[in-house]
This record gives C-alpha cells, sequence and structure tokens, in this order.
C-alpha cells in the first residue's frame, strides 16, 4: 500500500483523493490516502501531495500546524512530492507576496495569479515532457514559473510561460491535475518511481 499524505489545512481534498486513488489503480496500486491537517501524519506517508487553494492561507496554517517542518524533512528523505498550483506557491523559493512564507524546496519564483484576470479559470492542451499526448490541463487563477534554478527541468509552458517543473523527486504544475480523469501527472509524479512501485 502506498500512503498519500494530502495537505488538507484549507480546500477541499476529496477530487485530489478520488484522482490518487485511481492513478495508484491504474498500476495495481492500493492506495492509503491521509489528510494532512496536524502534525505527526507525514512521517508515515510515502508520497505527499499539495493541492491548490489560496497559497496565503495554506502557508500560514502549515507553519502554524507544524507540517512545515515535517514536509521539509518528507523533501531531505527524497520521498516525491507533487505540488499544485498554490501547492506549487509553498514549495518554491520564493512568490513575490511576503504573505506567503515559501519552503524553498523547489529552486523557482512564481508569480501569484500570472495569467490575468479575463483569463482566471481555462483549460489548454499541454504538451508536457515525458508524454506522449497532450494533457488537458485546468488552470484557476493559476501562478507562472519565472526563475528556474539549474537543476530544475521544465516540463511544460504555456503562452511562453513555465507551467510544470521537476527537480528530483518533486514535480511542480501551475494547473489541476486531479480536475480531469487524466491520471498521467500523477503517474509520472508518484506511481513511475521505482521506490513507490515496490511499496505493494
Ligand atoms: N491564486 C491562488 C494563490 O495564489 C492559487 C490558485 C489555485 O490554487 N487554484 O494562492
Amino acid at each position: 500500500t502506498v500512503t498519500v499524505g494530502v495537505v488538507a489545512v484549507q480546500g477541499d481534498v476529496s477530487e485530489h483523493a478520488r484522482a490518487i486513488e485511481r492513478a495508484g489503480g491504474g498500476h495495481g496500486l492500493e492506495t492509503n490516502v491521509r489528510e494532512l491537517r496536524t502534525a505527526g501524519i507525514v512521517p508515515d506517508c510515502d508520497v505527499l501531495l499539495l493541492p491548490g487553494g489560496e497559497s496565503t492561507t495554506i502557508s500560514r496554517l502549515v507553519h502554524r500546524e507544524g507540517i512545515a517542518d515535517e514536509i521539509r524533512e518528507h523533501a531531505e528523505a527524497g520521498k516525491p512530492i507533487l505540488a499544485t498550483c498554490a501547492g506549487l506557491i509553498l514549495v518554491s523559493s520564493d512568490s513575490g507576496d511576503d504573505r506567503v512564507d515559501t519552503l524553498d524546496l523547489l529552486d523557482v519564483t512564481v508569480e501569484r495569479n500570472a495569467f490575468g484576470r479575463q483569463r482566471e479559470s481555462f483549460e489548454a492542451p499541454l504538451s508536457v515532457a515525458g508524454l506522449d499526448e497532450q494533457f488537458p490541463a485546468v488552470f484557476i487563477r493559476a501562478p507562472a514559473i519565472e526563475h528556474v534554478g539549474d537543476d530544475v527541468e521544465v516540463l511544460a509552458t504555456w503562452d511562453g510561460r513555465v507551467v510544470a517543473v521537476r527537480q528530483g523527486p518533486l514535480v511542480g504544475t501551475a494547473f489541476h491535475p486531479e480536475l480531469t480523469a487524466d491520471s498521467r501527472i500523477h503517474d509520472l509524479a508518484f506511481f513511475e518511481d521505482e521506490a513507490v512501485r515496490s511499496l505493494v
């Protein structure tokens, strides 16, 4: 069984849980999804998912609840993390907004709400490195990735801006892979990882 921790201090996590179960099932892996609202659970998790929401609120609560340090330890142990939208903002090195105390796990800077008011929410067919066919990416008041460090691989761009990256076991997307039935982002973040697949 793969134990998946989903940060759940703010926002709805049920779509994430369903998407993870579906993705794991596609690989014949059983998943145990744990919702993270308090400290003490992250150490039991094999992989972590940092979902979207409101990054200023999520940042405040993960620090207050002592989850932030546990996420850092998980990352230092080299275990996989998928960070989407506000989650991506949280793991970045700088969000350009003092209200977000970033975890600095991913060597990128981001710009919050980067796609403008008229395009607050949209779906785009995205070419993603490693995927044969385009991914239907749902963007909701999404951030864009600005500066990308040397160890960071760009996985996708949209409208000339970087929207998906990988740095070792950490995958960050500006869009919401849990909102479509397509599991390929979860696959590339979690279920194609040798160590994760051996957790049967
Ligand atoms: N705009 C949000 C923020 O900056 C992120 C939006 C999202 O996660 N869908 O926190």
